[in-house]
């Protein structure tokens, strides 16, 4: 049991209290479906809404919200893409790099390793900001649940997980799409609107899949085999994206992306253009950071904490069909509470749990 794990405060290992949790604390999934979620705030009965959310109450974790700098990060990964690809320079190393590896060797390695270095890359950014306290002092006005950090103990079983689903799914999947759908790695690179409508063309295959695997895996008769390992951690950390089982990894996280990506066939440039783009995003959204410039992580952040809203990556579908209703209810709150310079109980409790 990693419950009993301390926790790192502010330089100090404390135990856990009221306030200050491990990641492993328990949750009564049943009680949550239902949306009976009971966050007792300092042994009080709460007094928003029959509850009292300890979330995103730190203003500077909301100035990333709904911001445009998301759209700004996606449409310059855009263009990168293609202002490379529209150099001579790049054509000619695609060529050569077909010619010594072959088409099949780049879709399957190339793809692979690309993409792990990747992921590997930014998740140690955010790891060393989770664990070194003179790093976390710098982020944690952005951190939405700053009372909540990971164990070490905790970030091992974490990524253990994910070379395991990095290793078990990943790679078996760019196997079957290199093998039966492989994508050009010829000099014949695509322009400025091929590039971006294959971008939004992935996109949409990934919101829609994502979301409808997503609310099938929370019914309750697949929500504990399949997905509840992913709600271990009400406030995840950057890595925790891919703790999840083998099933999840292949229909959830990887599937809808592969699903685009096949319908379209594209250059294998933008494959992993879009495979990068979302691991930037899914690295981000877990961190528990909302850093401005980088994307929002409030909704899916929610999501972990509140467990039965913003199910999709982007929340579109999940205004849509509106499932992200409390979600919308408690950042108005916020906002009318920032508006009159109101002190939360919660915060000042967690003040004095960790003085
Ligand atoms: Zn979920
Ligand atoms: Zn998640």
């Amino acid at each position: 049991m990693i419950s009993d794990s301390p926790v790192v405060m502010g330089g100090a290992v404390r135990r856990p209290s009221a306030n200050v949790k491990t990641q492993n604390s328990k949750v009564d999934t049943k009680a949550k479906a239902n949306g009976n979620v009971n966050d007792n705030v300092n042994g009080k009965e709460s007094t928003y809404k029959g509850k009292e959310h300890n979330w995103a109450l730190q203003a500077s974790s909301r100035i990333n919200q709904d911001g445009v700098w998301q759209h700004v990060l996606t449409i310059g990964i855009i263009y990168l893409t293609y202002w490379i690809n529209q150099q001579p320079a790049t054509g000619r190393f695609y060529d050569a790099l077909t010619a010594k590896y072959g088409a099949f060797n780049i879709n399957m390695w190339g793809t692979w390793i690309v993409s792990s270095a990747v992921y590997w890359t930014l998740g140690l950014i955010f790891m060393a900001f989770d664990m070194n306290d003179t790093l976390h002092s710098y982020v944690k006005r952005f951190k939405i649940q700053p009372d909540r950090r990971v164990t070490w103990a905790e970030y091992r079983q974490v990524l253990v997980c994910v070379v395991k689903n990095q290793i078990f799914v990943n790679l078996p999947l760019i196997y079957g799409v290199s093998r039966w759908a492989i994508l050009d790695t010829s000099s014949n690179l695509p322009g400025w609107w091929k590039t971006f409508g294959v971008y939004f063309g992935c996109m949409f295959c990934e919101e829609a899949g994502f979301y409808f695997v997503h609310r099938l895996v929370h019914h309750p008769k697949l929500y504990a085999k399949i997905h509840k390992m992913h709600h271990q951690f009400t406030a995840p950390v950057a890595f925790a994206s891919t703790y999840c089982t083998l099933a999840e990894q292949v229909f959830s996280n990887i599937g809808p992306i592969l699903i685009g990506i096949v319908i379209m066939r594209p250059h294998w440039s933008l494959m992993i253009l879009f495979f990068c783009s979302l691991e930037i995003g899914t690295l981000c959204t877990h961190s528990d950071y909302n850093i401005p410039g980088l994307y929002d992580a409030l909704i899916h952040d929610w999501h972990h904490y509140a467990f039965t809203e913003n199910f999709g990556p982007t929340g579109l579908l999940d205004d849509i069909l509106g499932t992200n209703k409390q979600y919308k209810v408690w950042l108005a709150e916020l906002r009318r509470r920032d508006g009159e310079g109101w002190k939360h109980a919660a915060r000042t409790a967690l003040a004095d749990a960790t003085q």
